[in-house]
């Protein structure tokens, strides 16, 4: 392996850090806790699993926690009613609706009802659109996370092709806008993208949010070209249960200039960056200086 490894876990450390510090400033100066109110609808254990981890790690940073556990069959106005609540609670900064939601819901309709100030996972409609414009907004955690890590790993981006794997709306899409503010020249390859592995051996900086797993092989690798990786997939090798992500690292890794390991790249960066806009979210609520380094 001639690659860099990007370490996450230890680059997600240092921002809660960074968060933690600040919370203890807000308290000591301004007499202010920020809160984070998270929303899990039914029981679906990988769900439950990430819940768990963000309120816990809310905690540890000295914020304030509010764990809604809905039953999976809650009705629409139930819910809105309960975001309608939390919208209006001085104590809660960020609101988080953790997805995907049962069927008899409408995930837009539910999303679109947090206040734009509150939406710390960055996926309202106004959020969106801010992005998009490239104005003042609050960014998804997944693809800032990411961000964070090539802007100290690469320094200025401007100029580098970069080269998206995947279109969703809370990875594919958000990332290239934030590439793209970066001034890279960007690409979004999707499942009909013609000769992917052609498309992505002229990335510079690839990333992939595919949701299959180690699809990305050395073939696709340009190289020295930097690699995010961000699929989580659980798959079972050797009759033992193991997490992949979208790249196979050591194929990848063996052409790459810097690659991020799952697991222990990009996943402790989602949580720590959602911590990162909840302080964020407090700050501009309170009229307060942001910190620095949290946000882009
Ligand atoms: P989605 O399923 O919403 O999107 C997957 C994207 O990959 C789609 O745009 C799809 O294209 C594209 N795609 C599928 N197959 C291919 C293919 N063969 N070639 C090229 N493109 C393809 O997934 P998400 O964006 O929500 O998540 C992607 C991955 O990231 C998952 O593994 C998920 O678990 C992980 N993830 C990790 C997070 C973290 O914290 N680390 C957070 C969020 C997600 P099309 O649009 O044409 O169908």
């Amino acid at each position: 392996m001639s690659a860099t490894v990007i370490d996450g876990k230890a680059f997600a450390l240092r921002i809660r850090e960074k968060v933690a510090a600040h919370v203890a400033r807000l308290a000591a100066d301004h007499g202010i806790t920020p809160g984070l109110a998270v929303v899990l609808v039914g029981q679906d254990p990988a769900s439950e699993v990430y819940v768990r981890n963000k309120g816990k790690q809310t905690l540890e940073v000295g914020m304030a926690s509010f764990e809604h556990k809905l039953p999976a069959d809650i009705s629409e106005r139930d819910l809105l009613a309960l975001i309608a609540r939390l919208n209006a609670d001085p104590a809660v900064h960020g609101v988080l609706v953790q997805l995907p939601l049962p069927a008899q819901l409408n995930s837009d309709l539910v999303i679109n009802a947090i206040d734009p100030a509150k939406d710390v996972d960055g996926f309202h409609i106004s959020n969106v659109g801010l992005l998009g414009t490239g104005q003042k907004s609050m960014v998804p955690c997944t693809p800032l996370g990411c961000l964070m890590m090539l802007r100290h790993h690469l320094g200025n981006l401007s100029g580098l092709n970069a080269v998206v794997v995947g279109r969703s709306n809370i990875v594919g899409k958000p990332m290239a806008q934030l590439l793209l503010g970066e001034s890279c020249t960007v690409t979004i390859a999707h499942s009909r993208t013609r000769d992917l592995a052609a498309v992505c051996r002229g990335a510079d900086i690839l990333v992939a949010a595919v949701g299959r797993p180690e699809m990305i092989t050395a073939e696709h690798v340009r190289p020295g070209a930097t690699i995010i990786d961000v699929g989580i997939n659980r798959i079972t090798r050797n009759g033992k249960t193991t997490l992949v992500g979208d790249v196979d690292f050591a194929s990848a890794a063996a052409v790459a200039g810097a690659i991020t390991p799952v697991p222990g790249g990009v996943g402790p960066m989602t949580i720590a960056c959602l911590l990162a806009n909840t302080v964020t979210a407090c700050c501009r609520a309170n009229r307060l200086p942001e910190p620095d380094g949290l946000t882009v």
